[in-house]
């Protein structure tokens, strides 16, 4: 340490606790990084690397001017780095270094910058603490103020489900990640957060949220709170007076779907290109305000469970409706309503500016209107809705009285401030505007008094207040009573002590007032920021009143209908649409499908068909119908009786976990193997083409022991496509499978893909068929066939292949020699097969060898 400068000292002192973090150190008007720091911010911004002297040796050094800051602190943030922002927290004595502490640590998981937030998505960071017996967890959102909070029975691995239905830009552990842990989830942000060597007092948390002896009633609900207490703490160097209560939920209160799940059946993402457009999510978002985009999204990741919940949503679509008019009403009424949610989460972090606050005051103006619309209405469920709601009616007439409709962005200006508001600040302001009448005055009597028409009072930042006079009337001046103060190439600048006396009147009145209002413009904030429950709660109920006004949009939109809910076996569906394909196609020419799946009688679909008859698509359009309908809205459907489903799992399409280096069939089984212990009979299972990734008879094994597997222990409802014809035997040795198939017909030497899902399996040739009407030459496609007999003869020959029981080719059983040659290629045959490197080796490579 010795051999740094004492500011060089100061610097590694505060770095030694932000380790993982960059430290931006200020230095006057830059932030500076040193060391380490330095090298790699360079790298990641782009900006030159230079050193400083730092005692005996130069260290490297670079900075960002203060006022341009965030984009440099965003780009970090985006890259999924920390930023600690050490500020010069006394002004510069002369003496000593000036004492430096760092205000704030930036974090992926806890920005609160506009600019770095989107506002149709949460940016929640996800904490969590392990007990002996069970898993805290909690998700905040610091922009938005929300907490929920949950508990799971068992270890750390049972959680990423739940955490994954955040998809948190953070994750908070109390202690250090195994490697393979990370390698596992390497999409998310780390951070260990050790709470051994944090002292929380309890008493704190309990002021931070009332509820906590309520809401944490085991070790680790507590623990995971004082975690999250203890990071904000670290991190936020503040109180924190938006979080909102702790919602304490149940994971089983809401269907569980996996990572697999939500991108198989692109709930917020597409499967190709990963955007939300071509997603369930940008088909239902139909919501006017940026608050019922991001609960919207949140009700498709959590859908519901409780026959109740999900009725009185519905029953609030229904209503809405009813009343065509009052849905378009109410449309244009909530996008008069901005994002309330952050508006006051910057409120009372003391962020906001006063633009911030007319955007809450024209928020509040939108709601009477929408109340009374509600209240008006002849359905109970919208005048509760309309009653439930809070204008704030004060709180509008506090702002419209305090800030001036078009403020600047900066609260360091003035001119936020209403005249009237208060008195101290009208006489300040009157001293500034009387002061330029008296100015104009004096111009007056001072041009009266020497006879120059052209003299003229003026400002300059240098001298203040001038009077200047042409050179050629330079001589018309009086002695004495002018001082002189600047020279221009025609003319000269005077000052007088009357005229400086005013000025000093004039620059203080507006230097005060600027302070004032500064000062002003925090108390309304803090006044508003003590209302901020009221606000909150407010923002909620409007962001509920959105994303259900946004389901019947979509329902009116695309005729759908609204679903029964029982808790009973059956799932039926009546012509019913893939909502996303359906609304990107010509909505006629979609060919819609019924579909009568229950535990006791139709269990399982084995559904067959060529490639591109639609299999798929009907696959997922069953599981999009089931969630959207325990999300409570409508379905793409005539007439639909839905039974709640507690999981919904996936295995489609296929998909290389290329960064996690698992190769398509290791994805296929990893998938697979997770519906087979985890579906309940409650559950719903997709399996689309398992198999496909090995060999044909290893597959067709795989896949037929699953089936049986699913049908016998799980009895969960499931939809099974294959391309094993071989399969649609097994509906007769399991009395709850039933074969569909994806019709299709030949018409003008084409085929036609019907799109028709009906029952039985399908014509076991179409694959050669469909090649022969593509073209492909009559040569090939006739000795396709003579293969195809063959095959089927050999298969058929002696080996029960239906069953796969000896279809698996063995690599293990004694050769029967016939003759000397044949011994001996079968010998070489095995020394090849034993040298080949399996293990390194991709499937498909496998196969061919
Ligand atoms: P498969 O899984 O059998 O290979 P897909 O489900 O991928 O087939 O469907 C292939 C294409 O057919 C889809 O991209 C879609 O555009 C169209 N399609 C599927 N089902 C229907 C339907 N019911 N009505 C109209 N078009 C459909």
């Amino acid at each position: 340490m010795a051999k740094y400068t004492p500011m060089m000292q100061q610097y590694l002192t505060i770095k030694d606790n932000y380790q993982d973090a960059f430290l931006f150190f200020r230095l006057g008007d830059f932030y500076e990084l040193f060391f380490d720091d330095a090298l790699k911010a360079a790298e990641e911004l782009e900006i030159t690397l230079t050193s400083r002297d730092g005692g005996n040796k130069r260290i490297p050094m670079c900075g960002v001017p203060y006022h341009s800051a965030s984009t440099y602190i965003e780009k970090l943030i985006d890259r999924g780095y920390k930023v600690a922002i050490c500020e010069q927290v006394e002004n510069p004595s002369g003496k000593g270094v000036v004492k430096r502490e760092v205000v704030r640590v930036i974090t992926p998981g806890t920005i609160m910058e506009e600019s770095m937030l989107n506002d149709q998505e949460n940016n929640f960071l996800v904490l969590i603490a392990e007990d002996e017996a069970s898993v805290g967890l909690i998700a905040v959102d610091l922009s938005t103020g929300e907490c929920h909070i949950t508990e799971q029975m068992g270890s750390l691995a049972t959680i990423w489900d739940e955490v994954s239905t955040y998809q948190p830009k953070e994750v908070v552990l109390d202690h250090q990640l195994t490697t393979a842990e990370i390698s596992m989830h390497q999409s998310y942000v780390f951070t260990p957060f050790s709470l051994s060597e944090t002292k929380v007092d309890e008493e704190l948390i309990r002021k931070q949220f009332l509820e906590y002896d309520e809401v944490c009633t085991s070790p680790s609900l507590k623990k995971v709170t004082k975690l999250l207490y203890a990071y904000l703490h670290e991190t936020q160097k503040k109180s924190l007076g938006h979080l909102k209560r702790l919602h304490r939920y149940q994971t089983k209160q809401y269907m569980t779907l996996d990572d697999a799940a939500r991108r198989n059946l692109e709930l917020n993402r597409t499967l190709g290109e990963g955007k939300k457009k071509g997603s369930l999510l940008w088909l239902l978002d139909q919501t006017a305000t940026a608050m019922g985009s991001r609960l919207l999204k949140k009700w498709l990741d959590k859908p519901l469970l409780q026959k109740e919940a999900i009725l009185a949503r519905q029953n609030t679509v229904a209503a809405l409706l009813e009343d065509f008019i009052l849905l378009d009403e109410v449309h244009d009424d909530l996008r008069r309503v901005y994002d309330l949610e952050r508006l006051v989460a910057r409120i009372s972090y003391g962020s906001a500016n006063a633009r911030d606050l007319n955007a809450v005051k024209r928020s509040l103006g939108a709601i009477p209107v929408l109340k009374e619309r509600l209240e008006g209405s002849s359905f109970a469920f919208l005048q509760e809705i309309g009653k439930n709601m809070d204008p704030c009616t004060d709180l509008f007439h506090f702002i419209e009285g305090a800030i001036v409709d078009d403020p600047p962005i900066s609260i360091k200006e003035g001119n936020m401030i209403c005249v009237g508001y208060d008195p101290q600040l009208d006489e300040l302001r009157s001293i500034q505007t009387n002061g330029k009448s008296w100015l104009a005055e004096l111009e007056q009597k001072e041009r009266e008094a020497t006879g120059i028409k052209s003299l003229k009072i003026g400002y300059n930042r240098v001298f203040g207040y001038y009077i200047e006079v042409t050179k050629s009337n330079l001589r018309l001046l009086p002695e004495g009573r002018y001082q002189r103060k600047q020279t221009l190439s025609n003319a000269e600048r005077f000052i007088t002590p009357e005229l400086k006396e005013r000025e000093q009147l004039i620059l203080n009145a507006a230097e005060k007032s600027i302070e004032l209002e500064h000062t002003l413009f925090v108390q309304v904030r803090d006044q508003i920021a003590s209302e901020i429950r009221r606000l909150q709660e407010l923002g909620e109920e409007v962001a509920r009143l959105d994303v259900l006004h946004a389901f019947a949009r979509v329902a009116k939109k695309f005729q759908y209908c609204r679903p029964q809910i029982h808790e009973q076996n059956e799932l039926s569906i009546h012509a019913g649409r893939h909502p996303v394909v359906e609304a990107v196609s010509d909505i006629e020419a979609f060919v819609a499908n019924d579909t009568e799946l229950s535990n006791d009688q139709q269990q399982i679909y084995l559904i067959t068909g060529p490639n591109m008859a639609g299999k798929s698509t009907y696959m997922r359009q069953v599981a999009l119908i089931t969630i959207l309908a325990q999300v409570g809205s409508f379905v793409p459907a005539t007439e639909a009786k839905i039974s709640i489903v507690d999981r919904i799992f996936t295995r489609i399409g296929a998909a290389d976990d290329l960064v996690g280096g698992r190769s398509t069939f290791m994805v296929e089984m990893a998938e697979t193997c997770h519906a087979l212990k985890a579906a309940t009979s409650q559950s719903l299972i997709l399996l689309d083409e398992v198999g496909r990734g090995t060999s044909t008879y290893d597959g067709m094994a795989l896949a037929q022991a699953i089936v049986e597997f699913i049908h016998e222990e799980i009895g969960a409802k499931t939809l099974f496509s294959t391309h094993y014809h071989e399969l649609t035997e097994l509906e007769c040795s399991l009395s709850r499978l039933v074969n569909v198939h994806a019709q299709c017909v030949e018409e003008d030497g084409k085929v036609v893909f019907l799109h028709r899902i009906v029952p039985g399996g399908a014509d076991k040739s179409y694959g050669i068929h469909v090649a022969e009407l593509a073209g492909l030459p009559v040569a090939v496609v006739e000795r396709a066939r003579k293969l195809l007999h063959d095959l089927e003869g050999r298969l058929s020959n002696g080996s029960n292949q239906h069953t796969g029981q000896t279809a698996q080719l063995s690599l293990f059983e004694t050769p029967v020699e016939k003759g000397k040659n044949d011994g001996k290629q079968h010998k070489d045959l095995v020394k090849k097969v034993q040298k080949f490197d399996l293990m390194n080796q991709t499937p498909f490579e496998a196969m061919q060898f």
